[in-house]
């Protein structure tokens, strides 16, 4: 690796990193960029960080899932899809990262049955208030309110924001470290507006939309009235070849849940989006036709008893027959193994638990660095990846979060010819050190 020319101002004084957006993404960043040495601003438009972060502990704060690395990074969905470098990234820091991260903060965390990983207060407040008092005491200065409008590369970088009385204030760094998020749940502070911003650099921005979100079906008025918030459990949801295993739930537009959330990225590739449900997985067509014995009628009530099938499926099944009776056994269990759903269309991103879309990893080299803009890196959500519910999301953002941090103190050092220092080891690092 060829090393820039020395400047003596640049050797001697730290590297000044600034960060926009604090997320979790931003805050790893700032923790590893700090942990280093460095002069560590960030910015966030919001009065305060981790909104979002703060959303996710409400119903229990997924943060990993204890899983083996190389599975870990196929849940990873991107244009152009890299599976090797989701590997290096979870190699950096993944879910054994996480856990030993958060025991740093006091927070212990526990595997469920599901394998997903959680504190064992289960809440994100505490985790984050502990969270930034140290990021505060190792000297990361917090400007709040401040909006990023601009960015220029010149001598310097120089970032341009808006703060909460109109005005603007410019900020210069060695590097820059975008962590705006993504666009659900904007009254959290990531609202996507962040894109024109950025595309006006000339970097290609794919199209944010909804992911791990609720999907529209044409349910009659009366059904979702009556079984909207009713879980089925233990089915298998296939969307154009794909499967996925879990839960739906029943909304009152549609369907919810971590199985069709897991559908996302196949759902919006198709045209006119529908699933097919498996309630009964464990049992062949053959042997659900056999449990009916010699019965000549009354199929869907008997389903119900000598199927196990849970009374929102019946509801379902007697909606599609059209208020009637199934003609046979054989016609009842080919619907029960395969009832196809047509959906119309997602719900709106600001609903979703996550979006997709965002800046194009052929925009970035491995150390997340935009190609046409040296010294400005970007991680978290508003890269152009998507990953299902289950602690992929988090670990997602703290890797993408720690390797942008280092590959930032990489840079810098490689432009003042000084070794950098880590925070934690990585194949990519090992490079860098030979
Ligand atoms: C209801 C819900 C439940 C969830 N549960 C889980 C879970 O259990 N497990 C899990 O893994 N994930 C979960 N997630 C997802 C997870 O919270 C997000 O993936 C994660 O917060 C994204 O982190 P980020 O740092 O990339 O962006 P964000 O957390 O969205 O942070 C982005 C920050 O950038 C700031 N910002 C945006 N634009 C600008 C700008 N122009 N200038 C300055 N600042 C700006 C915003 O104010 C914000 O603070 C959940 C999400 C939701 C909505």
């Amino acid at each position: 690796m060829e090393s820039a020319p020395h400047d003596d101002a640049l050797v001697q004084r730290a590297m000044r990193v600034a960060i926009v957006g604090g997320g979790p993404a931003g805050l790893r960043a700032a923790e590893v960029a700090s942990a280093a040495g460095a002069r560590v601003s960030l910015w966030d438009r919001k009065p305060s960080v981790g909104r979002k972060f703060l959303v996710a502990g409400r119903g229990g704060l997924n943060i990993t899932k204890n899983e083996p690395a190389e599975l870990f990074s196929q849940r990873y969905h991107s244009a152009g899809h890299s599976e090797r470098l989701w590997n290096s990234l979870v190699a950096e820091f993944g879910p054994e990262e996480m856990r030993a991260w958060a025991l740093g903060l006091g927070v212990e965390t526990f595997v469920a049955s599901t394998r997903r990983v959680y504190p064992k207060e289960m809440r994100a407040a505490p985790l984050l208030r502990r969270w930034v008092e140290r990021l505060r005491s190792s000297g990361v200065e917090f400007h709040m309110r401040h909006q990023l409008c601009e960015l220029s590369v010149g001598e310097e970088l120089t970032l341009k924001f808006k703060g909460a009385d109109g005005h603007h204030v410019c900020a210069s760094a060695d590097a820059v470290i975008l962590a705006m998020g993504g666009a659900s749940w904007p009254q959290t502070g990531s609202d996507g507006a962040w894109v024109p911003v950025v595309r006006k650099l000339g970097v290609e921005v794919a199209e944010l939309q909804p992911a791990n979100c609720g999907w529209e079906w044409g349910l009659d008025a009366e059904f979702s009235q009556q079984w909207q918030g009713t879980p089925i459990k233990s089915v298998h949801v296939h969307a154009d070849g794909e499967l996925a295993k879990g839960e739906l739930l029943v909304t009152r537009y549609g369907l919810e849940g971590g199985a069709i959330y897991q559908l996302g990225a196949r759902l919006r590739a198709m045209g006119a989006p529908s699933i097919t449900v498996d309630f009964k997985p464990h049992s062949t067509a053959e042997q659900l036709i056999a449990k009916m014995g010699p019965i000549k009628r009354n199929f869907l009530s008997e389903a119900e008893a000598r199927w196990k099938l849970p009374k929102v499926a019946t509801a379902m099944l007697w909606q599609a027959i059209g208020g009637a009776d199934a003609a046979s056994a054989q016609e009842l269990a080919a619907m029960v193994k395969g009832f196809r759903i047509e959906l119309k269309r997602p719900r709106q991103i600001s609903e979703a638990i996550s979006s997709a879309g965002g800046v194009r990893f052929a925009e970035l080299n491995e150390e997340l660095m935009l190609s046409r803009m040296p010294g400005v890196f970007a991680a978290g959500e508003m890269l152009d990846w998507d990953a299902p519910t289950g602690g992929y999301l988090l670990q997602g953002c703290f890797a993408t979060g720690t390797r942008a941090a280092n590959g930032a103190l990489r840079w810098f050092a490689q432009r003042r010819g000084a070794s950098p220092r880590y925070s934690t080891s990585s194949p990519m690092s090992r490079s860098f050190e030979g």
